[in-house]
């Protein structure tokens, strides 16, 4: 039986994908130190004796008794309002983190995938992006800690496989979506169910004419399992490219949860990126992988679980009253 590690296994993607190697049969090994993940997404894991949970922030030196054949490292804040509140942890878990899961790796012998994200072509200048495209990003903005924590682990992962022979993947993930994201998390999905959900009306930032593309997140870890199983060392495009306006996002978004609410405009954050899309072509040729769940039905699945949610946890308006948001 395979062993596989997966940082970050609290949070949104850690967590399906835990779900998803225990499906295919692997043991796991989830860690995380709960910054901005819940332990209700693994929950439903606790018992399962294929699965083992170890509370451990991935900053510090990590220890795993036994062989280890696969690494996963997913372990970062994700969303913007969560790395303006938290830069220099979201700093040292792209950085520091994956320098020490790096090395794990190399001691163990075992293969490591890497999340980075599309966050590092920044605002990007080629559209849609391809994997050969160097990005446009602010080193200095609200969002460069993120960003540059991101292709600082690009680099160093590039490092491990050049100069030791570490068997590495790097999968460019571009948003996604689905059950378990945090309702307060202020990322845009959340955040217009959640104010739906509330009563309130939808806040788009800016004009609304920036677009994003979105991936349903079974779609996401089906792409994410056949990289790390294929024999590609440098970095690959995984997500939905049917990009779509914020500003017609927040309309499918009124129209599917019934909402009479309306779209309120606030000003755009420093170096929101105007447009994204990913190219896929490279992922289609390499693992045979395209998104098989369009926009309607995966809203409609991530609708239902945001519904279900109790008025305590609706209320908590932590999106609302964020006031680091707008940057200088
Ligand atoms: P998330 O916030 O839901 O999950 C991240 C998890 O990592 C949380 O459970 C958190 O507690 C944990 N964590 C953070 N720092 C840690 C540390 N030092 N030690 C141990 N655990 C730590 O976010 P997510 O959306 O699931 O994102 C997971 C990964 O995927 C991240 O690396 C993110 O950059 C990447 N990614 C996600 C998206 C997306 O659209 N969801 C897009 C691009 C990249
Ligand atoms: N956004 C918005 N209203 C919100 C939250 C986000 O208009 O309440 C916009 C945000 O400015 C960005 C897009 O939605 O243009 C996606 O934001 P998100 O934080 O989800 O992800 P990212 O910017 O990292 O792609």
């Amino acid at each position: 039986m395979k062993k596989t590690l997966i940082t970050g296994a609290a949070g949104f993607l850690g967590s399906h994908l835990c779900d998803r190697f225990i499906k295919e049969g692997y043991k796991v090994i989830g860690m995380d130190n709960f910054i901005t993940g819940d332990k209700r997404n693994i929950h439903h894991l606790m018992n399962h004796p294929n699965f083992e949970f170890i509370e451990h922030d991935v900053t510090e030196f990590i220890s795993i008794e036994g062989p280890l054949d696969y690494i996963l490292h997913f372990a970062s804040p994700a969303s913007p309002i969560d790395y303006l509140k938290i830069p220099i942890q979201t700093l040292k878990v792209g950085s520091l983190g994956t320098h020490n899961l790096l090395g794990l790796a190399k001691a163990k012998n075992a293969r490591i995938l890497i999340a980075s994200t599309s966050e590092i072509y920044g605002d990007p200048l080629v559209h849609p992006q391809t994997e050969d495209y160097y990005g446009n990003v602010n080193t200095i903005g609200p969002r460069g800690v993120y960003d540059e924590a991101k292709r600082f682990q690009e680099s160093i992962t590039m490092a491990y496989h050049r100069f030791h022979g570490l068997e590495t993947r790097i999968v460019r993930i571009f948003n996604t979506y689905g059950p378990r994201m945090r309702l307060n998390d202020g990322r845009v999905i959340p955040a217009f169910m959640g104010q739906a959900l509330r009563g309130e009306d939808l806040t788009v930032f800016g004009d609304g004419s920036q677009t994003r593309s979105f991936c349903y997140v079974d779609d996401e870890v089906e792409g994410i399992y056949r990289l790390l199983l294929s024999d590609y060392a440098y970095p690959v495009n995984i997500g939905n490219p049917n990009e779509i306006t914020i500003k017609d996002f927040a309309e499918e978004i009124i129209k599917l949860t019934g909402t009479t609410q309306k779209i309120t405009y606030k000003d755009l954050p420093v170096n929101d990126p105007m447009q994204r899309q990913p190219d896929i072509t490279l992922a289609k040729k390499l693992l045979g992988w395209e998104p098989k769940i369009g926009r309607e039905e995966g809203m409609k699945l991530t609708f239902d679980y945001f519904k279900n949610l109790t008025k305590d946890e609706l209320n908590k308006s932590e999106h609302k009253d964020f006031k680091g948001y707008i940057n200088k």
